[in-house]
């Protein structure tokens, strides 16, 4: 992740692709208030609030992993994981999706069958998510993959689980593409937006 070694101040990282790329799943009005209103919000917001404290020389990482264990810091922890999150979001999808290949395919079959399979585990979760949040595929310590679901700005890092991939699944990701229809945003960006190298890439 470029973002990881990073200090304050944090900048908004490019997006990995143009505006439209994604379109017509993501269109390009969603990305520009997704990435430049919500994500820049989310960054800018943490500057604000890590400026002379103990947080101000950490990575992002660092911030998410300490913050989640310090309850007088719960505003840094939602705003660095909320931007730690929308820079790995951009990045698990592209334009292209292609289907799962090499180590991440043999990965996704030994912990889930086929792709098929995966795919509805990943969409009841992502569906079934009671609110705002996230539907992540991860490697757990002993390897396996599986599929974690998170409220809010919560996030595997933060529990020491390795992400692979990820959908946003607040509102802001889909409202102006898909209105309330969750299932189909989820159904889209599972067919058609998946990066599977990026997946494979972060399998390690
Ligand atoms: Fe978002």
């Amino acid at each position: 992740m470029p973002l990881d070694k990073a200090k304050a101040p944090f900048t908004l990282p490019k997006l990995p692709y143009a505006e439209d790329a994604l379109a017509p799943v993501i269109s390009a009005k969603t990305i520009s208030f997704h990435y430049g209103k919500h994500h820049a919000t989310y960054v800018k917001t943490l500057n604000e609030l890590i400026a002379g404290t103990a947080y101000e020389g950490l990575s992002l990482d660092e911030i998410v992993v300490r913050a989640a264990k310090d309850t007088a810091a719960k505003k840094i922890f939602n705003n660095a994981a909320q931007a730690w999150n929308h820079d790995f979001y951009w990045h698990s999808m592209r334009a292209k999706a292609g289907a799962p290949a090499g180590k991440i395919k043999d990965a996704l079959e030994k912990s889930f069958g086929d792709l098929a399979a995966f795919n509805k585990a990943f969409s009841q979760a992502a569906v079934g998510q009671f609110g705002s949040g996230w539907t992540w595929l991860v490697k757990d310590k002993d390897g396996a993959l599986k599929i974690e679901a998170t409220s809010n700005a919560d996030t595997p890092i933060a529990h020491g689980d390795t992400p692979l991939l990820v959908a946003d699944v607040w509102e802001h990701a889909y409202y102006l593409d898909f209105q309330n229809r969750r299932p189909d945003y989820v159904t889209a960006w599972l067919d058609k937006l998946v990066n599977w190298s990026f997946a494979e890439e972060n399998l390690g």
